[in-house]
Formats: C-alpha cells, sequence, structure tokens
C-alpha cells in the first residue's frame, strides 16, 4: 500500500467546497457520468482505429446505489487508469484544479453558480470517503483502488479487478443520504444525463410478480443516446419534432408552433432544435425553458446572456462546446464566439419565420395569434430582427384578416390619409367596449385594426417613430369626422357666445367624483350621430398607457387624472331643441345681466384705446385701477349670469341624460350614477 499527500496547500478545503457548492451540489452525479461516458468514448474510439483489439462487448454505464452500506456506486467500461494514471490525473490534476477553483472564486458566488467541470472533485460534495476502483484497458496493469477522505491524504494500492473499466464508489456522508434514494437517482440522472451518448442505466426494470415488484435482468436505460438535434435535419420527420418535445416537457400539453433544426459546424459548433411556442400573456413564466448542453451534457435550463432576451422565449435545446461556460453572465456576453451563436440563432428564427410567411402564408395566418406577442417583443427590443421581421409582420383588422404592413397601407390610404399626407391607420383595443366607435368608422368606409395586446402601445409608439408617414388612431380619439381629419369636415356653426353658453351647460352636469377632466367640444355631426360623445384624444391616453407599462415615470402618469372630451353633436334633434328650451328659458335672466355687462366692457374699450400704444408704466396709475375695478365688476355679473345656466341645466333632466348615456356607452357609468340614471330613465319614460 502506498501513502500519499494530495498536492492542496490549505488543509481539508472540501468542507469550504461543499458549503460554498451547496445549491449545485448534485452536479456531482453529472461529473462523475460523464467521466464514464468519456472513458467510455475512448475505448470505442480505441477500438476504431484498432489500437485496442477486444471485445468492446457491454458498455452501459451504471449507477447503482446501496442504502444498507450507505454508498453510490457509477461504473463504466472505459479505458480505465493505470497506477501511473491514477496518481497524475487524480492526484494531481484534479486535486490542484480544486485547489485552484477555490483561490479563483473565493470571493465570487455568482461565478460558482453555473460552473462547470468541477470535475472529479465534486464527489466530495456528498461523500465523507471516496474510492476509485480501476483497471487500464492496456494489458499487464494491475488494477488500482485508491480511496481518500477528502483530506489532502490518500491511500492507493493494488485491486481485485479482472475487468477493464472504473468504479467510482461514493460512501455517502451523513447530510447528502438523500441521494441514496433511487428516485432521486433517476430525477437527477434525467436531468443531466438525458442524452449522453452511453447507455445509462439505473438498477433494473421492475416487474410485478406475485404481489410486487422484483427486478428482471434486464436494464434500466434512462437515456436516449441519439437525441433528435444530433441527427441531420434531412432524416427528422415532423412527428419526430413534436415526439421530442414532448420528452423535453413532459408535464406541457400544448404543442408548439414550429421548429427550427439548428446544424452549424463551421466557424462554431452549435447544434439543436428551437421550438415557437404558443405564447398570450404571461410571458415571464414562458421564459427560461431553452436547454444548453455541451456535447449532449445538461448545462443549465439559464440561456440568457447567450441568446438575446426574446428568444430566451422559446423552447428547445442547444448544444455547444464553444458557449464559455466557467465564467459570468455579464462576461459571456462579450464574448466573441457568444455574440457570433446569438447573431446566428437570431437571424436563423428570422428566416424561418419568413420562410413560412413566404411558402406557407395560410399556415402562418393560422399561428399569427400565437406567434404575434414572441415576434413584437423581438421587435421592440432587436434592431436586427425587426428589419428582417417588419416585413412579415401581420396587422389584424376587425374582421379577421391579416395585412403586412405594406398591403394595409395600400389598401387604407386612399380613403384614410389626413390633409397633412399621414395615412392613419384606425384602431381598437377592444371590440365590445369600442363597438360604436368601430361601427361608425365602417359606415364611413374606413378599416379598423385590432391591437388588444400587452405590448401594442410600446409597438404603435415605435413603429410611428420608425415609419414617418403613418399615424395610429383609437377609434374613439376623436368623433368620426375629425378622426381622420380632411379639408372638407363639418365645422361648427355655434357662435363663441353660444359656445361657452352651451359648455357651461352641459360642464356643469358632468360627474365630479371621478379621476376624470372633461372638455366640452361642439361638433356638427349627422343627425343620426349620438347627441353626446365621450372621446380621448390619442395622444392623452398614450401617456397614460405609457404609465401601464411601468417604469420610472409610471406613478406620474398613472395619477394624472383622464382628460376626456364630452362632444356634443349640434346637428342632433334632441341637442337642437334643449338649446331652444335652454334659449327660451333663461332668455330674459340673462338678457338682464348681458345689458348690465355691455355698458361696462364699453367702458373697459375706451380705457383701452386711451393706452393704446403706451407702455405699461407710462399709464397712469389711476387708469390702471379703474380698468382692474370694471373687469371685476364683470367677472363678478358673469359668474351670477353663469348661475343662471347652471340652475337651468340643474332642473332639466336631459341634459344629465345625454351626459349619462354618452358615460354608459364608453363603459363608465358605474355605482350610484348608474342607479340615479336608471331611475331617471324610468321618470322621463313615464312623461
Ligand atoms: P476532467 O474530466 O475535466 O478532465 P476530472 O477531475 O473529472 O476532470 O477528471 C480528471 C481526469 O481523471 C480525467 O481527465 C480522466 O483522465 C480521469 N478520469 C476521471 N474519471 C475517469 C474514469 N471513469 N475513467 C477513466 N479516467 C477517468
Amino acid at each position: 500500500m502506498a501513502k500519499g499527500k494530495i498536492g492542496v496547500t490549505s488543509e481539508n478545503i472540501f468542507p469550504v467546497i461543499k458549503k460554498f457548492l451547496y445549491s449545485e451540489q448534485e452536479i456531482f452525479l453529472r461529473e462523475l457520468v460523464s467521466n464514464a461516458v468519456d472513458a467510455t468514448e475512448k475505448i470505442k474510439a480505441l477500438s476504431r482505429k484498432g489500437e485496442f483489439q477486444g471485445e468492446l462487448g457491454d458498455i452501459t454505464v451504471r449507477v447503482k446505489t446501496d442504502k444498507e452500506n450507505k454508498t453510490i456506486t457509477v461504473s463504466d467500461r472505459g479505458i480505465g487508469m493505470t497506477a501511473e494514471e491514477v496518481e497524475q490525473y487524480i492526484n494531481q490534476i484534479a486535486f490542484s484544479s480544486a485547489g485552484k477553483f477555490l483561490e479563483e472564486y473565493k470571493d465570487s458566488i455568482d461565478a460558482i453558480i453555473g460552473h462547470f467541470g468541477l470535475g472529479f472533485y465534486s464527489a466530495f460534495m456528498v461523500s465523507e470517503k471516496v474510492e476509485i476502483i480501476t483497471k487500464s484497458w492496456k494489458e499487464d496493469e494491475k488494477a488500482v483502488r485508491w480511496i481518500c477522505d477528502g483530506s489532502p491524504e490518500y491511500e492507493m494500492s493494488d485491486a481485485e479487478k479482472t475487468d477493464r473499466g472504473t468504479d467510482i464508489i461514493l460512501h455517502v456522508a451523513e447530510d447528502s443520504v438523500s441521494y441514496l434514494e433511487d428516485s432521486k437517482i433517476e430525477e437527477l440522472l434525467k436531468k443531466y444525463c438525458l442524452f449522453m451518448s452511453v447507455p445509462i442505466s439505473n438498477g433494473k426494470v421492475k416487474e410485478w410478480k406475485e404481489d410486487k415488484y422484483i427486478d428482471t435482468d434486464k436494464d434500466k436505460i434512462i437515456n436516449d443516446t441519439e437525441p433528435l438535434w444530433t441527427k441531420k435535419p434531412a432524416d427528422v420527420k415532423e412527428e419526430d419534432y413534436k415526439a421530442f418535445y414532448k420528452k423535453l416537457y413532459p408535464t406541457t400539453f400544448e404543442e408548439p408552433l414550429f421548429n427550427i433544426h439548428l446544424n452549424v459546424d463551421y466557424p462554431f459548433n452549435l447544434t439543436g432544435i428551437l421550438y415557437f411556442p404558443k405564447l398570450r400573456t404571461n410571458l415571464e413564466i414562458q421564459k427560461n425553458k431553452i436547454q444548453l448542453y455541451c456535447n449532449k451534457v445538461f448545462v443549465t435550463d439559464s440561456v440568457e446572456g447567450i441568446v438575446p432576451e426574446f428568444l430566451t422565449l422559446l423552447h428547445g435545446v442547444l448544444d455547444s462546446p464553444d458557449i464559455p461556460l466557467n465564467v459570468s453572465r455579464s462576461y459571456l456576453q462579450s464574448d466573441h464566439n457568444v455574440k457570433k451563436i446569438s447573431n446566428h440563432i437570431t437571424k436563423k428564427v428570422a428566416d424561418k419565420l419568413s420562410d413560412i410567411f413566404k411558402n406557407k402564408r395560410d399556415e402562418f395566418e393560422k399561428k399569427w395569434d400565437d406567434l404575434r406577442l414572441f415576434i413584437q417583443y423581438g421587435m421592440l427590443t432587436d434592431e436586427k430582427f425587426y428589419e428582417s421581421a417588419k416585413d412579415f409582420f401581420l396587422y389584424k383588422n376587425i374582421d379577421g384578416k391579416y395585412f403586412t404592413f405594406d398591403e394595409y397601407k395600400n389598401i387604407v390610404k386612399e380613403n384614410q390619409t389626413d390633409k397633412d399626407k399621414n395615412t392613419i391607420f384606425l384602431y381598437a383595443t377592444d371590440k365590445q367596449d369600442q363597438y360604436s366607435f368601430i361601427e361608425a368608422a365602417k359606415a364611413k368606409g374606413y378599416d379598423v385594426l385590432i391591437l388588444d395586446g400587452v405590448f401594442d402601445a410600446h409597438f404603435i409608439n415605435s413603429m410611428e417613430q420608425k415609419i414617418s408617414e403613418v399615424r395610429f388612431m383609437r377609434v374613439d380619439s376623436d368623433t368620426i369626422d375629425k378622426l381622420i381629419r380632411k379639408e372638407d369636415a363639418p365645422k361648427s356653426t355655434l357662435t363663441d357666445k353660444q359656445k361657452a353658453d352651451y359648455s357651461t351647460l352641459f360642464d356643469s352636469q358632468t360627474p365630479k367624483n371621478i379621476n376624470k377632466n372633461f372638455t366640452v367640444e361642439f361638433d356638427a355631426l349627422g343627425s343620426d350621430s349620438m347627441p353626446v360623445m365621450i372621446t380621448q384624444s390619442e395622444f392623452m391616453r398614450r401617456m397614460k398607457d405609457m404609465g401601464k407599462m411601468g417604469g420610472p415615470e409610471a406613478s406620474f402618469y398613472n395619477n394624472l387624472p383622464d382628460n376626456l372630451n364630452l362632444v356634443v353633436n349640434e346637428n342632433h334633434p334632441l341637442v337642437k331643441s334643449l338649446f331652444d328650451d335652454a334659449n327660451q328659458k333663461t332668455a330674459a335672466d340673462l338678457e338682464k345681466f348681458d345689458s348690465q355687462i355691455a355698458p361696462l366692457k364699453s367702458d373697459l374699450e375706451s380705457l383701452e384705446k386711451l393706452s393704446e400704444g403706451k407702455k405699461y408704466d407710462e399709464i397712469p396709475q389711476e387708469e390702471k385701477d379703474k380698468k382692474d375695478e370694471i373687469n371685476k365688476k364683470i367677472s363678478e355679473i358673469e359668474g351670477e349670469r353663469k348661475k343662471v345656466i347652471e340652475n337651468y341645466a340643474g332642473q332639466n333632466k336631459l341634459v344629465k341624460q345625454l351626459i349619462d348615456l354618452a358615460l354608459l356607452a364608453n363603459n363608465m357609468l358605474k355605482g350610484e350614477d348608474l342607479t340615479k340614471f336608471v331611475k331617471r330613465s324610468v321618470e322621463l319614460i313615464n312623461k
């Protein structure tokens, strides 16, 4: 027996590492099984070259647990190691890399997470002792037994092993006994080793016999040694892709929309299959489902930093030995290879979509509603992707037809271009809520898009910045004749004084208890339009929408009241008769005030004439005082005058009723106001 000291300077580094790597402890199995698979691949290669002439035999890598003796054994029939090799690879390389590792990462836990290649010594994370029994493939080499308890001391001696290969025996530590459960081992093998290239077994297939399960002599193989992504795309059928998706995500019921098979070997090596999932809402939970492999060994399911943010919404696998794995995420983004890989994937994704769009437009349209969110996210966050996607991004109209930007623009250009030469894309965000506005637009021969996605507010802002000749307007952002402003838009025929008085009439009855400001406007609409309507300017609504999108200004925008327009249709018979009635009932009183105001105004005018052409300082104080006094009087009388109209409005049920109808049409009449409206309606009908 030989005793030796491993070349690690700090005593007992393993307990430290164990603590450090707590969350990553389970990767010990990945490391040991991939070492076993590597050793097996090596013997296969030697056999192919003719250097090894014996039988390869059964090369299954076996993982066995023994609860009684508290051991986990990983056995392979690979190349094995000679005593000299154990000395070199285990004592010197494996252990010095352990020391180096600790040195390098002691200050940065982050870098450790996701670290790959902890190698053989990761076995000590779950073991109090690790034993190696190995026999080299080389004839005349004796079998070797090596044992170590994690301190730098180890023991090496001859062993009784006749067969080529290596057994790694973990004497599991007290705090890690949960790994002795078969189900736990199976879970880990499925997570990390599902696609390794040599068959891996976890015990035997069980059979139900005479009231209990008993082992058969068939190995329970957990992996698929030829995963689909390693095959040539030409050899793979559509069903195979679907079946593989199920294998990757056994708990997902939805089928993917499309897939992309990646297969590059120059200038970097990248294989994989990416799937487009159905996406409607809830993006967060859909993220980070891509599994990253390095030569078929599972590394992580977080590809953040490796592919652009929007691509993390895709599902599937990527396998590349060219992605550096033992570095931090922020470093990854600046890595040359990673950049190339990321650009390649983005381009492939865009090409695939463009290809389906060009060659199978029907299919593309059918899947569009599920794809849209993903594509929009990409267009908003990735300039390169935007450049290709803008040609196949589809706009859907209220009737469910799909158009590209150019197609749509051509269709609506003639009818929907305003006097400033902007083509207006009208849209609705809710078919039900904006029903009456949509109908009005259709009646006018306009087309209306449906833009009801979570990114749409953002999206149209960004589209308008990129394409100057198109503007987006929600159908309810103005009355129909002003929605797309043309030269011949009908104008109000009311005088300024009438407008002021009728504004008071309506304004006095607008609701004051909700966080909304109303501005009364008059519009000469057709007599078949509604008497009163509520609109919100596109600009104002977008400000509010920005608030909903979040960001630093969000709370500022959110606290702003809604600024709405109360548009009165001066051509509507009800409005006309209301105006007539109001004129009649208030004329006498208003006249009285008007006759008081008239002389004051003419006094004011003469005073203004006196001071014409003079600088403020040159006007005598007396004149200034006089002016102030008159102005004050006028506004007092005007206040009184206004009250006449307000009183009238308060007593006339029709004003309130018309406003409430408009609120109701916009889904804004709630609670007490709604109840009052219903009561008042009954009274009015009963009259
Ligand atoms: P790495 O696998 O990254 O080289 P490890 O610490 O896991 O580092 O292993 C060190 C070396 O020990 C390996 O390169 C290999 O030469 C040898 N080794 C480990 N496990 C086995 C095994 N099961 N069979 C043969 N050689 C092995």
